[in-house]
């Protein structure tokens, strides 16, 4: 672990976390090479626990949350439920439309999980949930009852009206057929064609991640297609973070290929024209990556459990994340509402509080009353080079919220090749964490 940037920048206070990448105010990265912090008052002394948890989906949220349950709950017994027999990894995921990454290299199996965590990986949809009677139905019929239910299911996209097909405008925002199939429509479209990256109103998955995509494929744009022009339909009022990196990135290396657009609604597309009709009139593209709105996945809103307000999302008490609507079922990752950034490494974090909360609730304990959460975050600014940022997150009694702490913060000022190798370090340690 190279601790160096983080105790110069951040302080002794925190000297005690294992950190994934942090730092701040230069341009060196935020560098890596370990596991990330658990929250900062793990069990120290062995729980003897007994209890059944089911939890649900298997991404960065939910493999985590299963093997610290494991981990730390040692008799737990532990149920990971996922639709998907392989996970795909989001994060890095934009590398595959430059032809610089492959899905395969971003999949990660559950088989470290069930050898040498003993978590029950079933490899089904969950299709209901009795709160009540904590008890979960899968498709294939089958019930399984637990002590606590762990919802982590990710999220889901808004129908975005006249787009019946979404492969004719892929989102490519869950990893998987929909990054391959833009990868190869970006591949077929001529030299001094028209690329449109759209993004959603904030809060979505990632907030630097259109952004980022933005610069690669420009990069890629460049070198592959000349003449080519990629326009950014931001439904925000502006750069949402990372602003003067990406501004700079926009105007310095792409002033050719990139418009920006800020404030701009999809009203609804005309698929058959590839066509955007918005706010600001008709918008024609040879490729259009249209990331829609996003919410928690139906098994969450079902319940009623979207109940932050603007109904998309859960609300958490974020000392152990249960919902607020229904207190034994917890709900981590990007499916819950909080004032942390919908992100992979944040996931792991929430998972981290969670399990701790889980394993001490089922002892009788309180969660922890001062759970600390970091995240790093790289951003391709080139295809060779990267930014970074990093944010640290503390409760605050006063607001019931995770609050950012200011000295922690940081970001890089540019970007260069040393952050772009960190950043496939950070991607490295932040996996085998969640599913080695
Ligand atoms: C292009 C891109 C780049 C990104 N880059 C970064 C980055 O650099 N750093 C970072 O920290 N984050 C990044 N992210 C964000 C990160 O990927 C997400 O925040 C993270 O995956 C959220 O974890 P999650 O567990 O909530 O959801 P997911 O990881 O999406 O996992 C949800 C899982 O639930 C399963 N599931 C859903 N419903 C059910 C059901 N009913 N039954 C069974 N299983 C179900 C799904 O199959 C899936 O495996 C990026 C995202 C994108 C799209």
């Amino acid at each position: 672990m190279e601790r160096r940037n983080f105790l110069r920048n951040s302080g002794a206070f925190f000297t005690s976390l294992i950190l994934a990448g942090c730092g701040g105010g230069s341009s060196d990265s935020p560098i890596s090479g370990t596991p990330t912090p658990g929250p900062t008052s793990q069990p120290t002394t062995p729980l003897a626990t007994t209890g059944r948890v089911i939890v649900i989906g298997g991404g960065m949220a939910g493999a985590s949350i299963a093997k610290y349950l494991r981990l730390w709950g040692r008799t737990i017994d532990v149920t990971l439920v996922d639709k998907s027999a392989v996970y795909t990894s989001n994060i890095l995921s934009s590398l595959v439309l430059t032809g610089q990454r492959s899905l395969a290299s971003l999949e990660y199996s559950y088989n470290t999980l069930r050898s040498t965590y003993g978590v029950n990986f079933v490899n089904d949809e969950v299709v209901a949930i009795d709160a009540g009677a904590t008890e979960v139905a899968l498709s294939s019929g089958t019930r399984l009852k637990a002590d606590r239910i762990v919802l982590a299911p990710g999220i889901d996209f808004d129908a975005v009206p006249g787009l019946t097909d979404g492969n004719i405008m892929p989102h490519a925002w869950k990893a998987g057929p929909q990054t391959t199939l833009l990868a190869q429509q970006l591949a077929a479209m001529p030299a001094g064609g028209t690329v449109v990256l759209t993004i959603p109103p904030a809060p979505y998955r990632c907030p630097p991640g259109p952004y980022e995509r933005a610069c690669l494929v420009a990069d890629w744009l460049r070198v592959n297609k000349p003449g080519s022009k990629l326009l950014i339909l931001d439904a925000n009022p502006g750069i949402l973070v990372e602003k003067e990196n990406f501004e700079l990135a926009f105007r310095q290396l792409y002033g050719g290929i990139i418009e920006y657009y800020s404030s701009v609604s999809i009203d609804s597309v005309d698929q058959t024209m590839r066509v955007l009709n918005t706010n600001g009139g008709a918008v024609r593209a040879d490729v259009i990556n249209l990331i829609p709105r996003q919410k928690a996945p139906a098994i969450v809103s079902r319940m009623g459990l979207a109940n932050d307000p603007t109904g998309r999302f859960a609300s958490v008490n974020v000392l152990d994340y249960s919902s607020t609507a229904a207190p034994n079922i917890h709900i981590i990752g990007d499916s819950s509402a909080t004032t942390q950034p919908k992100a992979g490494h944040i996931a792991n974090q929430e998972a981290k509080i969670c399990a701790d909360a889980i394993i001490r609730s089922l002892n009788g304990l309180s969660p922890d009353s001062q759970p600390i959460t970091t995240s790093a975050c790289f951003s391709t600014i080139t295809m060779t080079q990267a930014s970074w940022l990093h944010a640290m997150f503390e409760y605050n009694a006063g607001t019931r919220s995770m609050q950012s702490i200011p000295a922690a913060f940081g970001a890089s000022a540019g970007w260069n090749t040393e952050n772009f190798k960190d950043m496939n370090t950070w991607f490295e340690s932040l996996m085998s964490d969640t599913f080695a």
